[in-house]
């Protein structure tokens, strides 16, 4: 059955001149319509949820616009941007869909900045956090963006039920992700390393992971490690695909929230591969 992309136009209202903007999803959205994927509108998150990943103080800082940082501007508005981008990916859990939000969200911390990097790296809410806290499920995420997910790490280190395994570019913004801690398991790969060693590296972290543990499989779905784009390791269309099989070949409830992948056409259509990947090998 073809996944269902969880999307809402209002995403695309917001930071046109910044790198993080809405041309990213609008192609996306373009492509992913034209291969006749279903889209559902989602609801903004409660503030409930969200203070299940986030202090008080930063939610009350963020509804006020006081979270501004070098990467991170603080749009008007930006709280019901994220609230709503994190609603995304609480339909895209509820019906193990895709969500096609923005902004971001794997650096944001329980407070913002997480593990001690000054910046937000374009993220207000840790989308991936409110779905799997919400669903209150043994889980395991799997962060394939080429940037570490330091926000990520620091909600749910220590976290029992919870794994963490992030592939990643390393030395690379934000910095974090080098070695492994507990339950985070950390995959640093070098610049533009390519898809066989990338799959390779994909298919020895699932090998540590005990997966029939697990309930739920989370996906903070990047697509910056594509040649040329932000934190490549130089993927193309075929190795999403393969990414996808493998993910599919788990076998489990999966969900997806994207998270970088800064050309949108190309977006767009690692998506569909990735997904169309997923598919041939789902349940
Ligand atoms: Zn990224």
């Amino acid at each position: 059955m073809k996944t269902k992309i969880v999307f809402s136009e209002k995403c695309l209202n917001y930071g046109g001149w910044h790198v993080e903007g809405p041309q990213r999803v609008k192609m996306a959205h373009e492509v992913l319509k034209e291969k006749q994927y279903e889209f559902l509108e989602p609801t903004p998150a409660s503030e409930e949820a969200l203070l299940k990943v986030h202090e008080t103080d930063y939610i009350w800082n963020l509804k006020k616009g006081l979270v501004e940082d070098p990467d991170t501007p603080a749009y008007d508005n930006i709280y019901e941007y994220a609230r709503l981008s994190a609603g995304g990916a609480l339909l895209a859990a509820e019906i193990n869909g895709f969500s096609l939000m923005r902004p971001p969200g794997h650096h944001a911390g329980r407070s913002g900045a997480a593990l001690g990097i000054y910046t937000r790296g374009f993220c207000y809410l840790n989308n991936v956090a409110v779905a799997v806290k919400a669903l209150g499920k043994a889980a395991l995420i799997l962060d394939v963006d080429g940037h570490h997910g330091n926000g990520t790490q620091e909600i749910f280190q220590g976290d029992g039920r919870v794994v963490y395994v992030s592939l990643h570019r390393y030395p690379h913004y934000p910095g974090t992700g080098g070695f492994s801690e507990g339950n985070c398991l950390n995959f640093p790969l070098p610049a533009d390393c390519g898809e066989q060693r990338y799959l390779e590296t994909f298919d020895d972290a699932l090998g540590v992971v005990d997966v029939g543990r697990f309930e739920v499989v989370a996906v903070s779905a990047g697509f910056d490690t594509h040649r040329g784009d932000l934190a490549s390791l130089g993927l193309t269309e075929g190795g999403y695909r393969e990414l996808g099989r493998r993910i599919g070949m788990l076998k489990k409830p999966t969900f997806f929230v994207l998270e970088g992948g800064y050309v949108g056409e190309q977006n767009g259509r690692d998506i569909d591969q990735f997904l169309r990947g997923v598919e041939e090998k789902a349940v």
